[in-house]
């Protein structure tokens, strides 16, 4: 069974608000209004978000080019993460430190993505079956990522 995803029962958004500033102060970087609602936005659209996506969200309050600024500043601070959909757009999330560990459903039709948490017990085995399957290879496993490809509710014929 899959569990979606909400990102209320996980950390508050006042905590993360709290955990990015001090990120971002441990590195002489200031929590502007601009970067904070970036921020508050990602947590509002859940699941990892293209830039146009991010762009509509924020709306008048952060224009294109400091957008594209915050972005490279959050992914260098280590609070977000890049990855990419079906068709390769490039997405942004909140990086796991934040969200809490969790995988993707990636939607080949509509290139939605959006988060899945697997149950404890779920996860362990997928821990397991890694751990097993990268140790045999004499690799040291430092985490996991799953992407699962397939067809959305509403783009399934
Ligand atoms: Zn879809
Ligand atoms: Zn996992």
């Amino acid at each position: 069974m899959i569990i979606p995803m909400t990102f209320d029962q996980k950390i508050s958004r006042a905590d993360v608000d709290r955990r990015v500033e001090q990120r971002l102060s441990e590195r002489q970087v200031r929590y502007t209004a601009g970067r904070r609602w970036v921020v508050r936005s990602m947590l509002d659209l859940g699941g990892p978000v293209t830039i146009a996506q991010l762009l509509e969200a924020v709306g008048d309050a952060v224009p294109l080019s400091s957008l594209y600024r915050t972005m490279a500043l959050l992914d260098d601070a280590g609070i977000t993460h890049k990855t990419h959909d079906a068709g390769g757009v490039a997405r942004y999330e909140l990086a796991e430190w934040l969200l809490g560990h969790h995988h993707h459903l990636v939607c080949v039709e509509c290139g939605e993505v959006s988060d899945i948490e697997l149950a404890p017990g779920q996860e362990q085995g997928v821990d397991q079956i890694v751990d097993d399957a990268a140790t045999a290879e004499g690799f040291a496993v430092l985490g996991h990522r799953i992407d699962i490809e397939g067809r959305c509710r509403k783009c399934q014929p």
